[in-house]
């Protein structure tokens, strides 16, 4: 079986970034298992962080931006192909500025400052993505088909029939040793014809002969040439490879590319992650899985034991949700709730009733790392005690979610006989 992996220790890479020029310092950061890639911008207020999800990407002409409002980040897609090719699951990368530094326009910096790190196996197993059935998309000329496969492999075909470059072909399997080799020194590329276009729009500020190759109509302009004969396609794959990886696990697939670039590559990622979220969502209902853990639920509640009143939540719609508490006669406070007749403080289901309601609004991404307080409670009816042994399932309905305050209505169960209902308004404050 395999591992999921991250680093053994943090480290750092400062360099220039490719189209805002910037000088950008990128800290690698070990992660726990299942956490994925999280993106973290130091340099704004409250040091937003993002996951590098297919769906959080915004744009993509000039390479893949991955954000959310005023949260940036730029060209993630040569340390996104080091992540997946070095077999990197989970890792926080911060960074001080929008864009990544362009190294010398591979992914070698990243090779090397992952090797520098050190490969950490972790206690959980790898997730891959199993493509199961054929999947294909057609546009002006571009296409991409993935085939189910034991492996990654990718088949790629570039043609530019004005350039030098004409027609490339390449088709590797993707592993640690083949992406090391073959993928990741193989450098961006640019057509001169391009160069002042580009820097007109304000693109490749920080672009020079050290970190892309660039062709005119007679060849390779860099005087050091070429690090493979067909070096533009493999970077096509590396690219191929980063955007991919935005799918959020690993590929088991063939996946065979002509003349794609990152706006399609992102098409075919968001498509994937859609299937893969939808089957495991299916799995979950089939397994009757909860959605959040009190593991997780621990990373959105501030609350802890004995305070924490929702063990699992169940579902999470549009604006609802579906939360359970088990109260076991180990509870802290049976013993003077009353002794010899324990029963649950009224108070304490209200306020269970308040922390499903409170995953719910603390869950939304504008919202984390705020605090949900009372502003109100009306209507509060208790129909009959909860006792020692009983499940009580809450269901919150969301009446209304501004910046600031949310109103929802929760009814709790024991079984099928409600015992509480009410009416809630919080307030939403920053810690
Ligand atoms: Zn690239």
């Amino acid at each position: 079986m395999q591992f999921q992996k991250t680093i053994e220790k943090s480290v750092s890479y400062e360099g220039i970034s490719l189209h805002l020029g910037e000088k950008v310092k990128v800290t690698l950061e070990p992660a726990p298992p299942d956490q994925g890639i999280v993106f973290v911008r130091e340099d704004l207020p409250g040091s937003p962080s993002i996951k590098a999800r297919a769906s959080n990407v915004v744009e993509n002409h000039r390479g893949t931006t991955i954000g959310e409002k005023e949260v940036k980040i730029i060209t993630v897609e040569h340390i996104l192909a080091a992540l997946c090719g070095m077999e990197i699951d989970n890792i926080t990368i911060r960074m001080n500025g929008q864009e990544f530094p362009a190294g010398d326009g591979s992914a070698l910096c990243w090779v090397e400052l992952i090797n520098s790190a050190g490969i950490l196996s972790q206690d959980k197993p790898k997730k891959f993505f199993e493509v199961k059935e054929p999947l294909w998309m057609e546009e002006n000329g571009r296409q991409l088909v993935v085939l189910p496969s034991d492996e990654f492999k990718i088949t790629y075909v570039v043609d530019f029939p004005s350039s030098p470059l004409k027609s490339q072909f390449a088709e590797f399997v993707i592993n640690r040793d083949t992406f090391i080799r073959e993928i990741a020194p193989s450098r961006t590329f640019g057509f001169m014809r391009e160069v002042e276009d580009l820097k007109k729009r304000g693109l490749i500020q920080g672009g020079s002969l050290e970190n892309a190759v660039v062709i005119d109509e007679r060849g390779v302009v860099n005087r050091e040439g070429l690090r493979f004969p067909n070096e533009p396609v493999r970077h096509k794959i590396l690219d191929l490879i980063g955007d991919l990886y935005l799918v959020g696990r690993p590929l088991k697939a063939h996946v065979i590319a002509v003349k794609a670039g990152h706006l399609f590559n992102v098409k075919l990622a968001k498509k994937l992650e859609k299937i893969m979220d939808e089957k495991k969502e299916k799995k979950r209902q089939s397994e009757n899985l909860p959605l959040f853990t009190t593991k997780e639920i621990e990373k959105i509640l501030p609350h802890r034991y004995p305070f924490l009143l929702v063990d699992k939540i169940l579902s999470m719609g549009e604006r609802e949700i579906v939360g359970i508490k088990n109260f076991t006669i180990n509870e802290p406070f049976f013993s003077g709730h009353f002794p010899g007749h324990p029963v649950v403080p009224a108070a304490l289901i209200v306020e269970a009733m308040a922390q499903v309601a409170g995953v719910y609004l603390l869950n939304k991404s504008e919202n984390q790392g705020k605090l949900a307080y009372f502003a109100g409670i009306d209507k509060a009816r208790f129909r009959r005690p909860v006792f020692p042994g009983d499940t009580l399932l809450t269901k919150v309905k969301i009446l209304t979610l501004k910046k600031t305050f949310g109103k929802v209505e929760a009814e709790s169960f024991v079984g099928e006989e409600k015992v509480a209902e009410a009416l809630f308004i919080f307030s939403l404050v920053e810690r």
